[in-house]
């Protein structure tokens, strides 16, 4: 089964919106870092943890840490520490700590192993360019998190080049769609990767639509059956059957250790 697709570009979710995207050899983990408290949103299933925490094939191992914001169904800095003690990286990718003490804690724990790591400090609809690695380059763009009660907190868009591959991972992005615009400027997304919060609204799709492009849009973000508080699982569903007039396929992240294969 592991040769399956081997050129081609892998998606696995853990849970929410964590996923490790795999793309000829080499591994970016985003979001998958974090634990139950503090969200309704699932977390990573004690079977597929223990093969994450041990860098195991398909989790492991992985050449970049990235976390879009620091929200607790995106990130916990004590997870991070258990990760980084038995799975060496070459950079982690994290939004200024501002005011979480976890990612403090962290900061000073990778200072104190001499873990490379890159804090994004930008403005507003600003964006910059990392080569963390070979295989792998990052565009980090800030469109600020949706919905008016977050809309202070940074949230970090992900365009991931992977040997030549671009995804592009939103996190609970906002709808800046001149941010976008100026992130991808000329870049083709192999997949986008967006809430159903996202994709739902109309700011959203227009940024898909007419900004992003993308070959596959993959909604993420959405509980595993038990944790469903909010339905958004039959949410989902609909909005992958209804996606014929999209100019792109829409596909759903909704199982633990669900993957995605695409070239
Ligand atoms: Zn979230």
């Amino acid at each position: 089964m592991e040769d399956l697709n081997a050129n081609g570009v892998r998606v696995t979710l853990l849970a929410t919106a964590g996923v490790v995207v795999e793309y000829e050899g080499t591994r970016v983990m985003v979001d998958g870092l974090f634990k139950k408290d503090g969200h309704p949103f699932s977390v990573v299933p004690d079977e597929l943890r223990k093969d994450l925490m041990a860098g195991r094939t398909p989790f492991g191992p992985v050449d970049c840490l990235m976390f879009t914001h620091l929200h607790p169904d995106h990130f916990d800095g004590q997870e991070t520490i258990a990760y980084l003690e038995s799975n060496p990286v070459k950079n982690v990718f994290l939004p200024a700590c501002v005011s979480s003490e976890g990612c403090k804690r962290l900061i000073k724990w990778m200072d104190a192993h001499a873990v490379p790591y890159t804090p994004l400090e930008l403005p507003a609809g600003g964006h910059a360019r990392f080569s963390p690695g070979e295989g792998v380059e990052v565009t980090a763009f800030n469109t600020m998190h949706m919905g008016k009660r977050y809309g202070h907190v940074d949230n970090y868009c992900l365009l991931l080049g992977m040997n030549g591959r671009t995804l592009l991972i939103t996190g609970d992005a906002d709808y800046d769609s001149e941010a976008f615009a100026r992130a991808l400027r000329g870049r083709e997304i192999c997949a986008a990767l967006v809430n159903p919060l996202f994709y739902q609204d109309r700011r959203g799709r227009a940024i898909l639509d007419t900004v992003v492009r993308p070959e596959k849009t993959l909604l993420y973000h959405v509980p595993f059956a038990g944790d469903d508080a909010f339905m958004l699982r039959p949410v989902a569903k609909r909005l992958t059957e209804r996606a014929g007039d999209a100019g792109y396929e829409v596909l759903a992240l909704t199982e633990p250790g669900q993957q995605l294969f695409f070239l």
